[in-house]
């Protein structure tokens, strides 16, 4: 019989669209814990939630987390606009809340050249990145990885994930793991398998209004069903409790 390593489980889920609700429903109803990365509106057009939404997800026991103020993309942007972004970001969600925020999620993924540093001077304590298929969450707490995302990603679009954060060895067994199965689920069952044996943090993460539009909300049942039978209450976190 093989040891199993201590294994943790967290997710996180972006834009702060009102479905998000529904997500935080079906989280609880698993006991599955994780963080909203919020932005004080959307460049895009999509929907945020009120502000009563967003006290209630905190209420509920979830980290509720910065996405800038208005989803911009951090590598286009002038330097002062980025850091007004992060800045305002966290403010407007502070005074929402109440409380310290201590994370953000790049909007797009990536922090580009000022990126980190711009969280760090405006007193974040971590951020995360879209750099998928990791079973941890990387040496630099501004650059978080994750594990999965909930979206029917094919091969090449894994590639190019793997590619675009630097390949390596180390994520070439969890994209194997996506990339080699038929669907999301055949693939979050090889990853879990991985992780029994591995240990390490499973970070599942995704787009509330994403999961309505490619009809995954069963899915993602099934997923949250077989994460909380593979990891106690205990080893489920936040994103911000994945570094304590
Ligand atoms: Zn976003």
């Amino acid at each position: 019989m093989t040891d199993s390593k201590p294994l943790r489980l967290t997710t996180s889920w972006d834009d702060g669209h009102p479905l998000d609700r529904r997500l935080a429903e079906r989280l609880a109803h698993h006991g599955i814990r994780g963080t909203f990365y919020v932005p004080g509106s959307n460049i895009s057009g999509r929907a945020v939630m009120d502000a009563g939404d967003i006290r209630a997800l905190a209420a509920a026991g979830f980290e509720v987390a910065a996405h800038t103020y208005e989803h911009l993309r951090l590598p286009g942007l002038p330097l002062e606009e980025a850091r007004r972004q992060v800045e305002d970001g966290r403010r407007w969600l502070e005074d929402i809340l109440g409380s310290a925020v201590r994370g953000i999620a790049y909007p797009g993924g990536h922090p580009g050249r000022w990126g980190r540093q711009l969280a760090r001077d405006a007193g974040f304590a971590y951020a995360r990145t879209t750099r998928m298929l990791c079973l941890e969450p990387g040496p630099d707490p501004f650059d978080m990885g994750t594990t999965a995302q909930v979206f029917p990603h094919r091969l090449p679009a894994l590639l190019r994930n793997w590619l675009r954060h630097g390949g390596g060895s180390r994520r070439l067994g969890v994209l194997s793991d996506l990339g080699s199965r038929a669907g999301l689920l055949a693939g979050m069952e090889a990853i879990f398998a991985r992780a029994r044996q591995q240990g390490g943090v499973i970070h599942l993460w995704g787009h509330s209004w994403e999961i309505e539009r490619t009809n995954l909300w069963p899915a993602l049942d099934e997923i949250l069903a077989r994460a909380a039978d593979l990891v106690p209450a205990d080893g489920r976190v936040t994103n911000g409790e994945v570094l304590t």
